[in-house]
């Protein structure tokens, strides 16, 4: 082992994992904390670890993406998946914390780890030794002027704005139909799903729309808004929510995402009066984003809003719109599935900035940053995890998806590459398939661990 230090910057739910799982393997880790001297706006104590809004790490559910993520980190000795296992509050089928309690143990367990150094103070620019940056969605203003330096500013963005993602069998195709925009005779090929809306459909949606209730900004994002409305923000104009674009005028969206141009329905030839489009969102073609579709309304809003457009009557949403600060790197451009920098091997990313999205991926991502800066430090190969596995399917995702419409993306079955089908050529039922991904899962990491000699020292 050689006799370096790895620097964690950001104390958050990704950068306690990670220098618990470097510190763990015999790594000496200075972990920066800005808080309390430096608040992101949306914390409000010093603890580390803190959880910024619900108190629900997801599903408990074996069968479930979020409950899949957890017992593959169980396996892989997390500790802060210990530390909310042990302050477990009553939720049903979810693993809900006390908070407090929660943050209290992460932070005890961080700070009285011997080769471990807290230094609560923000980190301005990015070190230049072996380094993790786990600064969040509410990264420092300064810290983010240095990864723009090092990375490009093309490649950091700092609001979100994203579009809701549908289950593709809960599409109704005797409505929708697929084609591409100027399609050739014969050039379907899935990509794209349409949903045709006639002028009184189109009416009544938009009507919905500007009458739907929004999620309130918070001070921190108050810019975002203001940044809208003045057309300001160069990050943001390119992607206006749906609700802001409809009050600029009744026919914006038809002449904007919901343009029909290039697009006539098989079923009586003509032109929509306007279309949604949903575009493929994974390789197995089983979830689909409604294109252009970015949105911060309620969500139960969003859901009755949504439903009333053709085809997507009894649709199932793998993931809401939402709108809010968030600093994320393009990772496709700039890390590699071992959560690495393509530009500077001795750099590392984890939790929100990787662009995986939620309080368990987050952690996740920090458990693979701290093993692998270890390996990397110790001269030994970097891990990849199988894709077959939660952890894998994510990091492959944000290290693999298309950099031009790059989005934040929470564990979700649609990441998994499809199972072989039965051997009697019937249809997995849902249920099976969920079990069966599940399996396939946590197999998959325990061979991993096995065969890598994963246990912490
Ligand atoms: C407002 C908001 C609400 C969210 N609500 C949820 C939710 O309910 N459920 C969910 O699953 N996900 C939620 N998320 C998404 C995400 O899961 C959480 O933000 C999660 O905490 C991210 O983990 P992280 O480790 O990447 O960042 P964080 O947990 O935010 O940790 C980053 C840490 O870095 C520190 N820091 C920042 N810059 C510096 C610097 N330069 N030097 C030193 N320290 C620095 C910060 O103070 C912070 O402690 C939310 C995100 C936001 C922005």
């Amino acid at each position: 082992m050689m006799s370096k230090v790895l620097t964690v910057v950001g104390g958050g739910l990704a950068g306690t994992e990670a220098a618990w799982q470097a510190a763990n393997r015999g790594v000496k880790v200075q972990l920066y904390e800005m808080r309390p001297e430096s608040s992101t706006g949306a914390h409000t104590g010093g603890f580390l670890a803190e959880l910024v809004c619900s108190n629900s790490l997801g599903s408990k559910l074996a069968d479930r993406a979020s409950g899949v993520l957890k017992d593959e980190m169980r396996k892989l000795g997390s500790l802060l998946i210990a530390c909310a296992d042990a302050n477990a509050v009553p939720a049903g089928n979810a693993l809900a914390v006390d908070r407090e309690a929660f943050a209290k143990m992460v932070t005890d367990r961080i700070e009285n780890h011997s080769n471990i150094e807290v230094v609560r103070s923000e980190k301005r620019t990015i070190p230049s030794g072996v380094t993790i940056i786990a600064s969040g969605p509410l990264s420092s203003a300064s810290i983010c002027d240095s990864l723009s330096s090092l990375l490009g500013t093309d490649h950091l963005y700092f609001y979100d704005a994203i579009s809701p993602i549908v289950y593709a069998d809960t599409i109704d195709m005797s409505v929708a139909f697929e084609a591409s925009r100027y399609q050739k005779n014969g050039d379907t090929n899935g990509d794209y799903i349409n949903c045709p809306m006639n002028n009184a459909e189109y009416d009544r949606f938009v009507k919905a729309l500007l009458e739907a209730d929004r999620i309130p900004l918070r001070d921190f994002e108050k810019d975002i808004e203001s940044g809208v409305r003045a057309g300001a923000h160069r990050f943001f104009e390119g992607c206006l929510p749906i609700e802001i674009l409809a009050e600029r005028g009744h026919d914006a969206l038809a002449y904007g995402p919901m343009r029909p141009v290039g697009i006539y329905s098989p079923y009586d030839d003509k032109r929509p009066y306007a279309v949604v489009q949903l575009r493929r969102d994974n390789l197995a073609g089983t979830l689909y984003n409604i294109v252009g579709f970015q949105t911060n309304l309620k969500w139960p809003e969003q859901k009755e809003v949504l439903r009333m457009i053709p085809g997507l009557g009894q649709a199932r949403f793998a993931r809401y719109g939402m709108m809010h600060r968030n600093t994320f790197l393009n990772a496709p451009t700039v890390l590699n599935e071992s959560l690495q920098s393509v530009v500077r091997p001795n750099l590392f990313f984890a939790g929100q900035i990787t662009g995986v999205e939620g309080y368990a991926g987050n952690i996740a991502t920090g458990l693979l940053a701290g093993i692998n800066v270890t390996k990397l430090m110790n001269d030994e190969g970097l891990l990849v995890l199988p894709r077959t596995s939660m952890m894998g399917a994510l990091c492959h995702y944000v290290a693999n998806a298309d950099s031009d419409t790059f989005q934040p993306m929470k564990a979700n079955f649609g990441l998994f590459p499809a199972l072989e089908p039965p051997r009697d050529k019937r249809k997995w039922s849902k249920r099976e398939r969920y079990r069966l991904y599940s399996e396939r899962a946590l197999n998959a990491i325990e061979n991993l661990k096995v065969r890598m000699k994963l246990d912490p020292l």
